[in-house]
């Protein structure tokens, strides 16, 4: 299997060559040079394979379909390290809660951090550590984060030889929780860093150090953001795992519904249905922050500013722009690597938005592809919250509400509608009480973190101080 660009550069690479990388050269993003097709008797092979030897053994299958640079029994051994039932909580790993009949919720946050992004973070980490002692080098990782994905990262990293991590955060602005769960842990691989200012402040910090490419080079910085291709392949195990626990025989469809904003997720979903898995719609659901939904509605892709870009009680999708989105359009052209870039790299720079709706693929969105999508909001998921909890008994935290409420409009008799539950109540506790008036249910193994020890580095937006912060703990 080889990679290309989404903006044309097919220069073929292979797995390991893009793993620790980010953009491509020319910007774009990469995506295999083929989709590998899964007829119904590999389908078949796949759901016994699942029964019977469990998830590893069926990420390890999907997996060798993309990677054909590390050894068989070696990937089959980082599989096996990554997915297991001490770390995911269970022998599914993702396991299906029904709510009513043919409504799932799939379970993907019983990870070390409580949120899906653990699914392709604990792979990631195991084979950076892999990577890296094959080629005898070191990465420093940096990035910023308004929570979930920082602590993901630090999770899956923490004591891997070879890899440092350090990680901005802006200071005092996450909920309790996350910066519990970040700033406790005491690995001399994980570095704490907060920020005085805002989550923009973190970026732009990351950004400034990135462009020093000297200091880039001479302290081997990368990154881990969510348009690597590594995560978004990891992410499409669970939609297979998903589909053989809500049906029975390989022709049956199911519906996918998924809270949005990258669009990382949804996107390992498309690979998914391109893979020939019987998907019927990917159903995008956006908060208050809609770029998606505006595109699936009217085929305008609009970049919001600052100003334009909400806080809201699902911030994990509280996103300008999505950065996995270029993957997509890219295959809906008809992978037209020009016409990708003159939309993602020439209309964008010149203002800021690009419009499909006239053109004859933006249709396909829908009747080719399965794409559908709605909004949600603050009010929707306080009530969302409070009836799951009082009908089913069930609760659930405010990313996976809006899933929900954004699923309903959209269920077909007869076809099993899934939707992934992307993070635990417990981290976003606020808008929890606010619902129902008491606090979220806690997983023991987080009971009094809030009172342990804290490693954190509180410092002022300025890169030229985490510069010499990251120097400093490189010796
Ligand atoms: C990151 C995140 C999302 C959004 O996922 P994308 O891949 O960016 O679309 C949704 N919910 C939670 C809890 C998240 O952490």
């Amino acid at each position: 299997m080889n990679y290309l660009s989404t903006r044309g550069d097919a220069t073929p690479r292979k797995f390991c060559d893009i793993l620790l990388e980010g953009l491509a050269p020319d910007g774009g993003l990469y995506l295999p040079d083929h989709y590998p097709q899964i007829d119904r008797a590999r389908l078949a092979e796949l759901r016994r394979v699942y029964r019977e030897q469990g998830y590893a053994a069926l990420a390890f299958e999907i997996l060798s379909l993309y990677i054909d640079d590390i050894p068989p029994a070696d990937l089959r051994r980082l599989c096996e390290k990554t997915y297991t039932p001490e770390v995911f909580g269970t022998r599914e790993i993702v396991p299906l809660k029904p709510l009513q009949d043919g409504f799932y919720l799939e379970a993907l946050s019983n990870g070390p951090t409580l949120a899906f992004k653990d699914m392709a973070m604990q792979l990631l980490g195991n084979l950076f550590e892999y990577e890296l002692a094959r080629r005898g080098e070191q990465l420093n990782i940096l990035g910023a984060t308004s929570g979930d994905t920082g602590s993901a990262a630090e999770y899956a990293m923490r004591g891997k030889q070879g890899i440092r991590v350090f990680m901005l955060s802006p200071h005092g602005r996450m909920s309790a929780f996350q910066q519990a769960q970040m700033f406790s842990l005491q690995d001399t691989n994980i570095h704490n860093i907060a920020i005085e200012g805002v989550f923009d402040d973190c970026q732009d910090i990351v950004k400034a150090v990135s462009n020093d490419l000297a200091f880039k080079r001479r302290y081997k910085i990368g990154t881990v953001n969510s348009i690597n291709w590594a995560r978004l392949l990891a992410q499409v195990v669970y939609y297979f795992a998903g589909y053989f626990q809500a049906t029975r025989n390989d022709s049956e469809q199911v519906d996918f519904t998924v809270p949005s904003g990258n669009f990382g997720n949804i996107c390992a979903g498309h690979v998914a249905r391109q893979m020939g898995l019987p998907i019927g719609q990917l159903v995008v659901a956006t908060n208050e922050n809609d770029v998606l939904d505006e595109f699936f509605r009217t085929g305008v892709y609009r970049v919001r500013g600052s100003a334009d870009t909400h806080e809201t009680s699902s911030p994990s999708m509280d996103i300008s722009k999505a950065s996995n989105f270029e993957r997509f359009v890219f295959d809906l052209l008809g992978r037209d690597g020009a016409r990708t870039r003159a939309l993602f790299h020439d209309a964008l720079l010149a203002s800021g938005r690009f419009d499909l709706g006239a053109d004859p693929a933006f249709a396909e969105a829908r009747s080719r592809y399965g794409f559908v999508s709605g909004k949600s909001t603050h009010a929707d998921r306080l009530a969302t919250i409070r009836e799951l909890f009082q009908q089913h008994g069930v609760m659930i935290d405010t990313h996976t509400a809006d899933g929900v409420k954004v699923a309903r409009p959209h269920v077909r008799a007869g076809v099993p509608m899934i939707v992934l539950e992307t993070a635990l109540p417990i981290k976003f506790a606020a808008t929890i009480r606010e619902a129902l008036g008491r606090d979220p249910e806690r997983p023991a193994r987080f009971n009094g973190i809030e009172q342990l020890p804290r490693r954190v580095q509180v410092m002022p937006a300025d890169a030229a101080g985490v510069k010499a912060f990251v120097a400093e703990n490189c010796e």
